[in-house]
């Protein structure tokens, strides 16, 4: 990611930014990997100008097409889970739901490669430019259906789903690697942050904490 302008500007953010990485240590956010990438990463650059002034504010924000940028506490959980206490991290990391693009860029500081899909085309473009604008080139986003996973490019060492399907799909789990990690909220109106850690054939599964995100929706748009 390329670095920023010392405009007075940057520095503002930069500090609302380390506020917030404060915040999240105070809610139990404690690897310091993520603590540092949420710190690194310009999220008022992921958001309309309408909304760059909360843009640190702990709170989900709207990207259009009926769809939010998640909640910067819950992109530093899923993270976290994400990594485990794996040293080192994960290598090759999926994710589904593009969005804007502001996880893949906290991702992209923390593992060797990100591959992304979304199924909205005008939110893919949106993301596209946000990463190209930061020089993030570790990022390969898909348009398509992400109920059907990456598999040219799997097994992934890791596998984070930003949308909530009803069940946990076998095909995200066919594609993780032995020892790797999935992290998806599943349900309909009650949802539930899981881990589905794959051990050989067998998959470990642990429940985090209670959550709401959009729901997976199958095709594309
Ligand atoms: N990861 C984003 C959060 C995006 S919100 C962030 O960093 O803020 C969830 C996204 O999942 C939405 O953009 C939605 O269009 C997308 N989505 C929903 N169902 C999908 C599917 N089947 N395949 C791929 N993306 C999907």
């Amino acid at each position: 990611m390329t670095s920023h302008d010392d405009s007075p500007e940057d520095r503002h953010f930069a500090a609302q930014r380390q506020q917030l990485v404060s915040h999240l240590r105070g809610h139990g956010i404690c690897d310091e990997r993520v603590l540092w990438a949420m710190g690194q990463v310009p999220r008022h650059l992921f958001v309309e100008t309408a909304y760059q002034d909360v843009a640190y504010e702990d709170r989900p924000l709207p990207i259009g097409q009926e769809q939010t940028i998640s909640q910067p506490y819950i992109v530093a959980r899923m993270t976290e889970a994400l990594l485990g206490a794996t040293e080192p991290p994960p290598r090759k990391v999926l994710e589904i739901g593009t969005g804007c693009g502001y996880q893949c860029a906290v991702l992209d500081l923390l593992v060797e490669h990100v591959y992304s899909i979304e199924r909205l085309h005008a939110l893919l473009e949106q993301a596209r430019e946000h990463l190209a604008a930061l020089a993030i080139h570790n990022c390969t986003l898909r348009h398509g259906d992400g109920f059907a996973g990456w598999p040219e490019e799997a097994p992934f060492d890791g596998i984070v789903v930003t949308a909530a399907p009803t069940s946990i799909p076998e095909s995200l789990t066919a594609q993780l690697a032995d020892g790797g990690r999935l992290v998806l909220p599943v349900g309909h109106a009650q949802q539930n942050l899981l881990v589905v850690q794959r051990c050989g054939n067998e998959l470990r599964e642990t429940m985090l904490e209670p959550v709401r995100f959009v729901p997976l929706v199958p095709g594309v748009a």
